[in-house]
């Protein structure tokens, strides 16, 4: 079989050239970084873990009417998603206090925002992402007003469809951060949610004892990173090769 030629390698994902045009193979790796990459190990089983619970809230949002790039999983760690040129921006919707909004504004973690809001941060490693205001977006052309307003909305979408899905398992949805794609159908664009949901991007708690289920776990050295997403996928019943409840009677086709 011929080698695929490899697009582009991120910090946990590398982007292979798909089958078809416009399209692309998004392979989950192992790695695991934290604070702009001074901080990365290899979690194993970390990659498997998000291209399953990635493509579990991709579709979800689609059953929901919120375009994404997702198109098919192809196996345990690979996904085919549809290519679309990315916004340069981290949009990050926040529900409770946490990370650097704590040392921003000096609040509390774990304080219960009067509203979510939705920040933007320039996607540029070398300048730490920084935050961004949407001047800075318009006066450099990143996305325009109308882009804006319907980044907005989609983010507000995948807020509202996450908390609850998370919420029906027990888990609270404090923040998370999506990238937004562009997709181009002749003269026309459409914006699509892009790249992965997952554990690494969201930071997930347990409703109950507070516990932390998310990348929070390997960022603050708090025990198997593994054990907290493979929990995440275990409520929301989409462990790979989920195993049969012990004393469920099964049907037999
Ligand atoms: N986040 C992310 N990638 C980044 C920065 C942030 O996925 O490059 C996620 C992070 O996991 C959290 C949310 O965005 O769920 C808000 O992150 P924050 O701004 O608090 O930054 P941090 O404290 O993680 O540096």
């Amino acid at each position: 079989m011929a080698r695929r030629k490899k697009i582009y390698e991120g910090k946990a994902k590398t982007l292979y050239e798909g089958p078809e045009p416009g399209t692309i193979v998004q392979y989950f790796k192992d790695d695991a970084t934290a604070f702009n990459a001074e901080k990365h190990d290899v979690i194993e089983g970390k990659g498997v873990l998000n291209n399953i619970l990635s493509e579990f809230f991709m579709l979800g949002l689609g059953q929901i009417g919120v375009p994404t790039h997702f198109l098919k999983r192809l196996n345990m760690r690979e996904q085919l998603v549809r290519s679309c040129e990315i916004i340069p921006l981290e949009v990050i919707v926040r529900n409770y206090a946490a990370g650097s909004l704590c040392k921003r504004l000096g609040l509390e973690e774990g304080a219960q925002l009067p509203r979510p809001i939705v920040e933007y941060c320039y996607k540029d490693d070398a300048l730490g992402d920084p935050l961004v205001t949407e001047e800075h977006i318009a006066a450099f052309g990143w996305a325009s007003q109308q882009d804006m307003d319907d980044i907005l909305s989609l983010a507000l979408r995948v807020n509202d469809f996450m908390s609850g899905v998370m919420l029906a398992v027990g888990i609270r949805l404090v923040d998370f951060k999506i990238e937004i794609g562009r997709i181009y159908d002749g003269d026309f664009q459409r914006l699509v949610i892009a790249d992965e949901i997952s554990p690494d991007s969201c930071r997930l708690w347990d409703i109950k004892t507070g516990q932390k289920l998310d990348k929070d776990v390997f960022r603050r050295d708090l025990g198997s990173l593994t054990d907290a997403y493979t929990e995440v996928a275990r409520r929301l019943g989409v462990m790979p090769n989920n195993p049969p409840a012990p004393g469920k009677p099964q049907l037999v086709n």
